[in-house]
């Protein structure tokens, strides 16, 4: 099954598929089990389930098309088998998460809220149900999630602190209201001054004991604890709150405790005066942009001619190649100072000496220098910019075993130096053939950092934008005729809501052109997308201006072609041939057919060929094997008939 970011988090789960007619069981009873473990531990627990309609929402519908809301009543019934367990274990609570309550619905959807609280209402018992939804605010589903025949509700009023007082108009009497006012996506401190006037207004029309205090969300997207953190300096750290520093400020709110309270406040007033955020330089120059800024001198067709001249069905990679177990030990080495600056940057140049030569055997078009000093396509940048820290310990679940570290944005941005031309200089000095520049884009590393919550995600991406921008500038005068720009989260930082989306696509798609409209017309601008679902950004992409798109295709089946057929899209194109996910390597035949299938929606001049993604978590032998047939298909289309550029 495919696997999924949750909502707009950094977080996965796998997506369930559901076909015409399917039925459900309940197969485990690790609920009333996991209820009954804790209850010998001492603890009343509230066993906490996703809701059956935001099961359903989210799942994928396979084989002939049907309306998924039609499996409701052979769902609910398990639902209740599950409820009735709990009861019996002698549960209090228990918590169905609604997020999807708090997205775009249709009536349909609505009614199917009112129909299912129905049953399970009819199922609970003795049990008390409380509804959970976070990420955005019920906005017009206000009335349903008031009318659903549940206990408690609980609302994201960080995200949407707006729809309290639509909420409380209409409260019903004895209702809990499960205030999420600390927020569980983001590690800054709390106001808590500003948490308790929310409460207070609240506990006039809910009633003290009918009112909880409760982070905005669940605490897996924040790190653990600050106390663990032993090298951020005491300014910064002042500002921060992880998990176990959140659940205190919800202790602090619910018993009222004066002192906390104040002490928050003053640690925002620090915050907002400090000097260590705020940068005179960086936000005149913000401030100064202006679209000239973001267009490119000539149009695609007036500026493609002065680019490489390359064969039809030019090929290449998207940027890293694989990161070895010796390549981390090096890096850990550096870290640990077994390694001098100097032995490492020749471990490194060694590296690319090797892969740079590779390419050229196996006959690649334009090649990488391999991205092997980055440890990740965030960090490396965020460690050599202004304006972002990093934490020893800040891990949170991406999914399974893995967790990712994302950065803390907490000031102005700017970049104090160059940062990725010493090593694409020196791989083009390896070779008589473009080697391409390698960048993450400012909405990417926007969207897989923790953000300042002090101004607008749009400042902040122009900003880093702006940083990015003065890099491509750098890397065209060293000599690199190919500058790649990542932004694989491009999509993922949709709004939930889809009135939103149009203002996010705006400044996004702003700081992609302002990062890289600053160069000659005879520079080609790449940029790489991936993870899928890209019709819902397809006509967006165009006003990137990217001369070369390479896209995730393999894995998401013919969507992508699809989408293609209804929209002719202008400039280059780099489908993915084959899925780097795995460690299959693709034959030739194979890969001229995915070429094939592209020639019908595409120009055969519009298209390059290039895997989904980048090759780092590959190991080297399937990776060299699978370019040499990717190569081999490439020149077979070139020979059936295709004329050279
Ligand atoms: N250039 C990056 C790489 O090849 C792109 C990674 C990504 O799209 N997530 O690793
Ligand atoms: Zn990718």
């Amino acid at each position: 099954m495919e696997m999924t970011k949750w909502f707009d988090t950094n977080y996965h789960y796998i997506v369930p598929e559901l076909e015409r007619g399917q039925r459900f069981r309940m197969a485990s009873a690790k609920p009333a089990n996991e209820y009954r473990e804790a209850k010998a531990a001492g603890i009343d627990a509230t066993t906490v389930l996703i809701g059956p309609l935001t099961f359903l929402l989210l799942a994928k519908t396979r084989g002939a098309a049907f309306d998924r809301l039609s499996l409701l009543d052979a769902l609910l019934p398990v639902y209740g088998d599950v409820l009735e367990s709990l009861a019996a274990a002698g549960a209090t609570w228990v918590q169905l998460d609604e997020p999807c309550l708090a997205l775009d619905r249709s009536d349909a959807e609505r009614a199917a809220y009112r129909r299912a609280y129905q049953v399970l209402a009819s199922r609970a018992g003795k049990l008390r149900l409380l509804v959970a939804t976070y990420f955005a605010g019920l906005g017009e589903n206000v009335d349903t999630a008031l009318g659903l025949p549940v206990h408690g509700l609980h609302v994201d009023l960080v995200r949407a602190p707006h729809q309290l007082d639509r909420l409380l108009a209409k409260w019903p009497k004895g209702r809990v209201l499960s205030a999420g006012v600390i927020d569980g996506r983001n590690v800054w401190r709390a106001d808590l001054a500003k948490a308790r006037a929310l409460l207070d207004r609240a506990a006039k029309t809910v009633g003290k004991d009918q009112l909880w205090v409760a982070p905005s969300c669940s605490l897996l997207h924040t790190p653990l604890d600050l106390d663990l953190e032993t090298k951020l300096d005491p300014e910064l750290k002042g500002w921060l709150a992880f998990a176990k520093q959140k659940l205190q400020e919800v202790m602090a709110l619910a018993k009222g405790d004066r002192a906390a309270v104040e002490a928050s406040s003053r640690a925002a007033q620090s915050r907002a005066t400090s000097r260590r955020i705020h940068n005179a330089a960086v936000q005149r120059r913000a401030a100064s942009v202006t679209e000239k800024d973001r267009v490119r001198g000539a149009a695609f067709e007036v500026r493609r001619q002065s680019q490489l001249e390359l064969p039809r069905y030019p090929t290449t990679t998207i940027g890293s190649f694989p990161q070895t177990s010796e390549v981390r030990a090096a890096r850990r080495k550096l870290n640990d100072n077994q390694l001098s600056a100097g032995e490492y940057e020749q471990f490194i140049e060694a590296q690319i000496g090797r892969t740079i030569k590779l390419q050229e055997e196996i006959g690649l078009d334009v090649l990488v220098h391999g991205e092997f000093e980055r440890n990740d396509m965030v960090e490396y940048f965020g460690e050599q910019l202004a304006g972002f820290a990093f934490t020893e310990h800040g891990w949170v679940q991406s999914y399974g075993t893995r967790y990712v570290k994302p950065p803390i944005i907490f000031g102005d941005v700017s970049r104090p130096g160059a940062m990725t031309v010493r090593w694409s200089k020196y791989a083009q000095s390896l070779t008589e053939r473009p080697v391409k520049g390698m960048l993450t884009g400012p909405v990417t590393i926007l969207q897989w950092s923790f953000v300042r919550d002090d101004q607008p995600r749009a400042e902040t991406a122009k900003q880093i934008a702006l940083a990015i921008r003065d890099e491509v500038i750098d890397l065209e005068a060293a000599g690199i005729r190919v500058i790649q720009i990542d932004e694989p989260a491009l999509r993922e930082g949709l709004p939930l809501r889809r009135g939103e989306w149009a203002g996010y696509l705006q400044w996004a798609v702003d700081a992609f052109r302002l990062a890289t409209a600053g160069v000659r017309d005879g520079t080609q601008i790449h940029t790489h997308m991936c993870y899928s679902e890209f019709n819902d950004v397809l006509r967006v992409i165009e006003r990137m201006d990217a001369d070369v798109i390479s896209i995730e295709n393999a894995r998401s089946g013919s969507e992508l072609l699809q989408g293609l057929e209804q929209y002719k899209y202008p400039n280059e194109i780099g489908p993915g041939v084959y899925d780097i996910h795995s460690p299959r390597v693709p034959s030739t035949a194979e890969i001229a057919g995915a070429l094939k299938s592209m020639t019908r929606v595409l120009d055969d001049a519009q298209i390059w060929v290039n895997p989904d993604c980048g090759l780092k978590t590959r190991g080297w032998e399937e990776t060299l094997a699978a370019l040499k047939n990717m190569v081999a298909a490439a020149k077979a289309m070139r020979e059936n008939g295709a004329p050279p550029r």
